[in-house]
């Protein structure tokens, strides 16, 4: 096993940690006071991540993307982690779904979204189907050469900056009572959709959730992605590979945490010495360290064999899981090692903190990540 990190990979790192350190962090603060991005800002740290080469880094370079393997994207993607999600989400990469676009699709809006002039979002959950998805209401009804979409999906993210949605609904009953499910592209300006405000979210300020309306929106059935009935395999690679990136983002963000709780213990006084000597406090840095390196090589590993094309759902849920678990503790004990000063906004601990609480929920939770992995066990068991 080689885990050296290469020339390029390292210079892929360097290039994404001066961007954060020079263009995102200096306006985390603004984020957090405000909850907001400000529009001329957004375009502002697009352009330059466009001029930086950074933008669309997922995709590839036939499309105009940065082409970076699963790997080194994994990488990127936690230098980036560095810094607030309302700030990295501007940079981070159009939807791996849109892969599937073909025909007219490709040039209305794959190469559009990936040259950053579009924006979209991706719409699954509702209010009665979050983690059991195939319980959907929404429908896309095929009339004719169309789909006549009603319903209403929740806590679609950035959707205020989205100008169309990768819509999941309902286009039929299979055996049984389970939903057959379609993805569809509909323009946000599209008639009879309505962009309706979210909920205040506690993590990730700034990076706004919507509700999305669909009141009789006609949608031409050409801007079907993927097969009818055969949305959730278009998802799946997309799921698996956001999985991966919320793994690599709490890797960043629990290297931040790590970092000021190290300083902090190493120059900080109390019983007139640093508190770094005390074993209360040196065991919880050698046990944040510990756990940041095992959910490190767990997320590489996934990224690594998602490269060969080899990785699985459980995989990518062990990645998540493991991840997503460790940041949580990272981040508590870094507040500990603190103390009082943990919680405050003077230092970002208390934002990583509350941004962690996201990770275990969104793209599916850690006991749905748990039901991924035991099943790959169970399963060939019978069971
Ligand atoms: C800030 C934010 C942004 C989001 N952005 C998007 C977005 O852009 N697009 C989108 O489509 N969705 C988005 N989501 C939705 C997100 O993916 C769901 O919240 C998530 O899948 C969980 O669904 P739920 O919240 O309805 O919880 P539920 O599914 O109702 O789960 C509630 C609890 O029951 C547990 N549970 C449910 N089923 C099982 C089971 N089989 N076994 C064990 N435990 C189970 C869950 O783990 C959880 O603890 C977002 C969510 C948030 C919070």
């Amino acid at each position: 096993m080689d885990f050296a990190i290469s020339d390029s990979q390292q210079m892929v790192v360097d290039t994404v940690r001066a961007f954060v350190e020079r263009e995102l962090v200096t306006h985390e603060q603004e984020v957090e006071r405000t909850g907001k991005v400000r529009p001329e800002l957004v375009a502002e740290i697009r352009r330059k991540a466009i001029d930086a080469g950074l933008y669309a880094a997922n995709m590839p370079v036939e499309l105009g993307g940065g082409g970076l393997d699963d790997l080194t994207l994994a990488m990127a993607e936690r230098a980036f982690g560095w810094t607030a999600y309302a700030l990295h989400y501007i940079v981070a990469r159009p939807s791996n779904i849109l892969r599937a676009c073909t025909g007219e699709q490709v040039d209305e809006y794959l190469l559009p979204t990936v040259r950053g002039e579009r924006v979209e979002c991706l719409a699954m959950s509702e209010p009665d189907a979050g983690s059991d998805l195939r319980g959907m209401a929404c429908r896309a009804e095929r009339r004719g050469d169309e789909f006549v979409v009603n319903g209403t999906k929740h806590f679609i993210s950035h959707a205020d900056l989205a100008d169309y949605v990768i819509l999941f609904a309902a286009t039929g009953t299979a055996k049984g009572s389970r939903r057959l499910i379609s993805a569809l592209l509909v323009d946000l300006d599209t008639a009879g959709v309505e962009r309706a405000p979210g909920y205040n979210c506690v993590s990730n300020r700034g990076y706004h959730n919507l509700i999305l309306n669909f009141d009789d929106v006609r949608v031409p059935a050409a801007k079907l992605l993927g097969e009818e009935h055969r949305g959730f395999e278009v998802a799946n690679e997309w799921l698996s590979s956001t999985r991966l990136q919320v793994a690599a983002v709490c890797l960043g963000r629990a290297d931040r945490a790590l970092s000021v709780a190290l300083d902090w213990a190493a120059t900080r006084e109390q019983f007139g010495q640093r508190i770094g000597r005390f074993q209360g406090v040196s065991f919880k840095l050698a046990d944040m360290r510990t756990r940041l390196l095992a959910a490190e090589l767990t997320t590489y590993r996934a990224a690594w064999l998602s490269a060969q094309g080899q990785m699985g759902d459980a995989d990518a849920a062990m990645a998540k899981l493991s991840a997503t678990e460790m940041l949580q503790f990272v981040s508590d004990e870094a507040i500990q090692i603190l103390g009082g000063m943990g919680l405050m906004d003077e230092l970002p601990l208390e934002r990583i903190w509350r941004d962690a609480r996201v990770d275990r929920i969104w793209d599916g939770t850690s006991e749905i990540q748990r039901h991924i992995v035991s099943r790959d066990m169970l399963r060939p068991l019978g069971c």
